[in-house]
């Protein structure tokens, strides 16, 4: 299973130490929202270096089956120097708003409510004393 977890995230080239974040938490999903992830060739992952002025251009690709462009999570490079459950509570947090398309677990449900909800069920709740 890892394996399969490290083989699947190093095309997307994530900086070294957010690829290991990225594994652990991966590894540790629900089955269904693992594969839902895993299994979709159009999800992607990325990161990029802040910087003053820089555009970042999100790479996405396109979904064959939406016919819309893909689902993609992305991370900032300078994550890598927080605390580790504050790096995997944003992993966790960002794969979920994946997992539910950017919408909520229900009509009328929020969004960023239901990623931390999610996030929380999976073992990475919001770390309570956080500032971004
Ligand atoms: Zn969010």
């Amino acid at each position: 299973m890892t394996a399969d977890i490290d083989h699947w995230l190093r095309p997307f080239a994530l900086d070294e130490h957010l690829h290991a974040h990225a594994a652990e938490v991966i590894a540790s999903l629900p089955h269904d929202v693992r594969r839902d992830l895993m299994d979709d060739p159009a999800f992607t992952m990325c990161d990029y270096e802040p910087a003053p002025g820089r555009v970042f251009h999100v790479p996405v690709k396109l979904s064959a089956k939406s016919r819309g462009p893909g689902r993609a999570v992305v991370l900032k490079r300078t994550l890598r120097r927080r605390p580790v459950d504050f790096v995997r509570w944003v992993i966790a947090h960002e794969l979920a708003h994946a997992h539910l398309r950017n919408g909520g677990r229900w009509p009328g449900d929020d969004p960023e409510h239901a990623a931390d909800a999610l996030a929380g069920d999976w073992g990475f709740p919001r770390p309570v004393d956080f500032r971004f």
